[in-house]
C-alpha cells in the first residue's frame, strides 16, 4: 500500500513533488497543502505477571497472521499512549494492567502502514483468565527462555531492551 496521495485531500488538485525542508514531499500548487509524512504511533505493552512471565499474543489478522507478537495497537486521536497501551491489552485479552514504565520508542518500516513509531511500556498485570478477541488466535504468558520467534523487529528490540532494563535493576 502506498502512503502517497494522488490528489490534494483538501482541494482535489493534483500534487507535485517538491523539495521542502530538505526532503522530497508532495505539495499542492493550488492551496499550498504539503504532505508531511510522519510515523503512525502504536502503543505496545510488555505485560509481565507476578512470576516475571511475559504475555504474547498469536495474531489472527495480517500482518503477521498466526505469528506471535506483543499486544498493542494504534494510538487513537488525542489518546494518551499509556491509556492506548492498557486499552489494547484490555480489548485483546480482557487483562487489566498498570503501567510500570517506558521501555523505549522505536521506528519500524512496514509495507502496510509505512513508518510506525512503537511506544513500548512495561505493564504489570495480575494473572487473570485470558479471553482473546477475534483479532487473536490465542494469548499466553511465556518464560523468558520459552519466548517464540516474533516477526516484528521492533518487538524483538523491545524485548531485548526489557532485559537490559532488568539488568540495571530498575
Ligand atoms: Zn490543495
Amino acid at each position: 500500500m502506498s502512503t502517497n496521495f494522488k490528489f490534494c485531500p483538501f482541494c482535489s488538485h493534483s500534487l507535485r513533488w517538491r523539495k521542502i525542508d530538505g526532503r522530497l514531499r508532495q505539495a499542492c500548487f493550488r492551496c499550498g497543502w504539503i504532505h508531511y509524512k510522519n510515523p503512525l504511533p502504536v502503543a505496545v505493552g510488555v505485560a509481565v505477571d507476578k512470576e516475571g512471565k511475559i504475555l504474547l499474543v498469536r495474531r489472527n489478522v495480517e500482518p503477521g497472521k498466526n505469528k506471535w507478537a506483543l499486544p498493542g495497537g494504534f494510538v487513537e486521536w488525542e489518546e494518551d499512549p499509556q491509556e492506548a497501551c492498557l486499552r489494547e491489552l484490555r480489548e485483546e485479552t480482557k487483562i487489566e494492567g498498570e503501567i510500570a514504565g517506558l521501555i523505549g520508542v522505536y521506528i519500524q518500516k512496514t509495507k502496510r502502514y509505512g513508518a510506525i513509531l512503537a511506544i513500548a511500556y512495561l505493564v504489570r498485570v495480575s494473572k487473570d483468565r485470558i479471553f482473546v478477541n477475534n483479532e487473536l488466535k490465542e494469548a499466553r504468558f511465556f518464560r523468558k527462555k520459552e519466548i517464540p520467534y516474533i516477526p516484528f523487529s521492533s518487538h524483538r528490540r523491545i524485548l531485548k531492551d526489557v532485559e537490559r532494563l532488568k539488568s540495571l535493576e530498575f
